[in-house]
């Protein structure tokens, strides 16, 4: 069995939060690119240009994309046969997630309790998602969400008879209500099936693939790209401020479900889709 130290994971954790608040996945800024020769406004195409401004001076002069530099979600493939030593791995990648935000100069902005809202002052805890894995590696996915647009996320408990229709109705609605709030051109990552928190969990997930990623199920990749010319078709645009670019990509996962249900989840991502991704 393969031994990794914790520490290594909160080394790797710290550059990742950096990484991904100063600059996007390369598929992220191309998608940005295509956008911006596709948009019909010419007001729309001025903003997606200035996105891209945004993009290079963030890189070039290490400063965040946004100045809400997010809640740090940590997605994390355990292998099987690995055998962590060094110490807690929660309290590894909290560490991590403290070390990254304070060196980066990224803003905190975690409160320990929702009701009384003091902060952390170090943007921790980190959203940990562990999945167990066959293997010896550990992948690490950071990937910092601001709430501007994760406040415009819904879940939709639909009826099977409500079938692919109302699924695809429930992704236009959540978008529709966001309108410019959840500062668009969006990335919207769509989870159906398994319980109430499954097809959340898929939406956070579905954000991570890369940019314009398409599902090998056919009706899936039918239904996501029925979805992305739906979206650009409400008018809502860059910054909301009209144009035919709202979204840049819609990701579906899917997984088996109750008979008796039919779990849909919509999560909104703004333009900084954020993701780094490490493999130890
Ligand atoms: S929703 Fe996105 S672009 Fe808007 S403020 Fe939050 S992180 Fe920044």
């Amino acid at each position: 069995m393969r031994e990794l130290n914790v520490a290594e994971i909160t080394a790797s954790v710290r550059e990742m939060c950096i990484e991904a608040n100063y600059s996007l996945s390369p598929d992220m800024k191309e998608r940005l690119t295509e956008a911006a020769g596709e948009e019909r406004s010419p007001l729309g195409r001025q903003i997606l240009h200035k996105l891209e401004d945004n993009l290079e001076i963030a890189a070039k002069e290490q400063i965040p994309i946004c100045q809400d530099t997010g809640m740090a979600v940590v997605f994390l493939e355990l292998g099987q046969d690995v055998h962590l030593v060094g110490g807690d791995l929660a309290e590894a990648i909290d560490e991590g997630v403290r070390r990254g935000y304070a060196d980066g100069y990224l803003r905190k902005s975690v409160v320990a309790d929702p009701l009384r809202r003091v902060n952390t002052g170090d943007n921790t805890p980190a959203i940990l998602h562990i999945s167990i894995v066959p293997g010896e590696r550990v992948k690490i996915t950071v990937a910092p969400k601001g709430f501007g647009s994760e406040n415009k996320s819904r879940i939709f408990m639909l009826n099977p008879a409500d079938g692919e229709e109302g699924v695809k109705e429930a992704v236009i609605r959540a978008v529709r209500d966001a309108g410019p709030n959840a500062c668009p051109p969006l990335v919207v990552g769509v989870g159906i099936g398994g319980t109430f928190e499954r097809c959340a969990f898929l939406a956070k997930k579905a954000l991570t693939l890369p940019a314009g990623h398409r599902s090998e199920l056919p009706h899936i990749r039918d239904m996501e790209e029925e979805l992305l010319a739906k979206l650009n078709q409400t008018g809502i645009g860059p910054a909301g401020l009209g144009g035919t670019v709202t979204a840049l990509a819609v990701h579906i996962l899917s997984c088996p479900t109750h008979i008796a249900g039919l779990p849909v989840a919509v999560n909104i991502c703004c333009h900084v889709n954020r993701h780094a991704e490490r493999s130890l």
